[in-house]
């Protein structure tokens, strides 16, 4: 089954499950979908797997909310090669393109860009550059991806894991962004 969002898809991916596609062009640094944050879980709203909710679809934002992600957003596949990348504007969160996506092409974010103090996953993400591994913390990350990765890194991330951003960057000689 295919889902059609504005300028997206949503179908079966070789990564995992299904994923998100292009149905267009994407400049560099344009939005291509929102994130919507507007369930967060709690006392009040656990999460239900009797009515088919997944763990897979939960994501940790800032101060430690876990929020149940709707679709488009939840489909979203990791790469190690990610064509997209998640952006903070004004509270709101976007996967925006990383470089030139073209028609038909899945839109991935690398998940450990914001991830620290997790459990390892495996990636199946066939990038030529896959790890293998998508490690539990992004400092675990070698020096060229954290160079790399540095100017994607959220400001509430930083903030939350501040010894750990300062140790990187005394080590890389980067000019810490807060
Ligand atoms: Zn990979």
């Amino acid at each position: 089954m295919i889902r059609v969002f504005e300028g997206i898809e949503v179908r079966s991916s070789d990564i995992e499950g299904v994923g998100v596609f292009a149905a267009r062009r994407f400049e560099p640094g344009e939005r291509i979908l929102r994130f919507d944050h507007s369930d967060p879980l709690g006392p009040d709203r656990p999460q239900r797997p009797d009515l088919g909710e997944r763990e897979v679809y939960v994501d940790q934002i800032a101060g430690g909310v876990q929020v149940y992600l709707p679709a488009p957003g939840r489909h979203v596949n990791s790469s190690c090669d990610p064509s997209a990348r998640v952006r903070w504007d004004d509270g709101e969160c976007w996967a925006v393109a990383y470089r030139v996506i073209e028609p038909g092409e899945e839109i991935t974010v690398d998940y450990v860009i914001a991830t620290h103090g997790e459990e390892a996953q495996e990636c199946r993400c066939g990038a030529s550059r896959c790890r293998g591994v998508i490690p539990g913390s992004v400092f675990d990350l070698g020096d060229a991806w954290l160079r790399e990765y540095e100017p994607l890194m959220a400001e509430w991330f930083i903030r939350e894991n501040l010894p750990e951003y300062l140790a990187m960057c005394d080590r890389l000689g980067i000019r810490p962004r807060v």
